[in-house]
């Protein structure tokens, strides 16, 4: 897995996996795609990336989504539907999980309540709906100073 070299020595990646960081790494297979950011395919378990938004993509936001990506690999490792349809997007407790392991990782990294409320709110995301998010996750974030 070449394309994230490296990322063994990541402490989020190391919190994720644990032990068997290097295993499933070195086992993870990349599919590329031409739509969307990235993804787990939910039947095999292959990470999907949009190679465009990879070569152009904000280098922080990328190195986030990866965690968030590698946090679905386990799940789908441990046996976990990653698409449980009975929950909203913003509930989905694989969803909020993946999505914690990524803000954790802002923090740990320095960005602003602000930065990582921007970086959270994709384009399909209300406001009401990230406030879910961040309700959900538990974590403390200003959601007031949004704008
Ligand atoms: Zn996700």
């Amino acid at each position: 897995m070449a394309y994230f070299k490296g990322f063994e020595q990541s402490q989020a990646v190391r919190g994720i996996f644990g032990d068997k960081t290097e295993e499933v790494l070195r086992n993870l297979k990349v599919d590329f795609t031409w739509f969307g950011y990235m993804g787990v395919n939910d039947a095999n378990g292959h990470m999907m990336v949009n190679r465009n938004y990879l070569n152009n993509g904000d280098k922080t936001d990328i190195y986030l989504d990866v965690v968030h990506e590698l946090c679905h690999v386990k799940q789908h490792l441990e046996g976990k539907p990653l698409f449980d349809q009975d929950y909203d997007y913003v509930d989905r407790p694989t969803e909020v999980e993946a999505y914690r392991y990524a803000v954790q990782e802002a923090k740990r990294l320095g960005l602003s309540d602000q930065q990582i409320l921007r970086y959270l709110q994709t384009e399909w995301m209300s406001d009401e709906d990230l406030k879910r998010l961040v309700n959900n996750m538990g974590i403390d974030l200003q959601t007031d100073e949004k704008k």
